[in-house]
């Protein structure tokens, strides 16, 4: 499963520890393979982060095995869009790739923004 080396859990991870529930979170969504919640330090009236169950560091690391569970990390802020009525307004769906990319959780996530007025 995955690459080479990848681990489906790491020990460490904030974002395994939310998944596992060994740390809190305000859940909107939770599925086989992804769950949704909401950014603890909103920058938008909506923030929520969409996160794959499986730990995979960031874009760098994903693979062409990876492209189901992207495009189904894409799908779901789509959908999340709509639920909170942010659609028609717009948002944005957002990648932080590393350090110089603003990534400061080492856990793929895809962010979803909006609900400006
Ligand atoms: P990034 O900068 O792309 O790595 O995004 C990480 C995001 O996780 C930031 O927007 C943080 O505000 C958010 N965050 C950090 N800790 C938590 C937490 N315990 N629960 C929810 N979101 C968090
Ligand atoms: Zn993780």
């Amino acid at each position: 499963m995955g690459a080479p080396g990848r681990v489906a859990v790491e020990k460490d991870c904030l974002f395994c520890k939310i998944i596992r529930g060994e740390e809190p979170a305000n859940f909107l969504y939770k599925g086989e393979s992804l769950v949704v919640f909401k950014d603890i330090y909103p920058e938008a009236p909506v923030h929520l982060l969409v996160v794959p169950r499986m730990h995979i560091r960031s874009v760098n690391e994903a693979t062409v095995q990876d492209r189901e569970i992207i495009s189904e990390m894409i799908l779901k802020g789509k959908d999340m869009a709509q639920e909170q009525g942010i659609s028609k307004s717009g948002y944005k769906l957002l990648f932080n790739v590393e350090r110089g990319g603003g990534q400061v959780i080492f856990h793929l996530h895809l962010h979803l923004l909006g609900g400006w007025k």
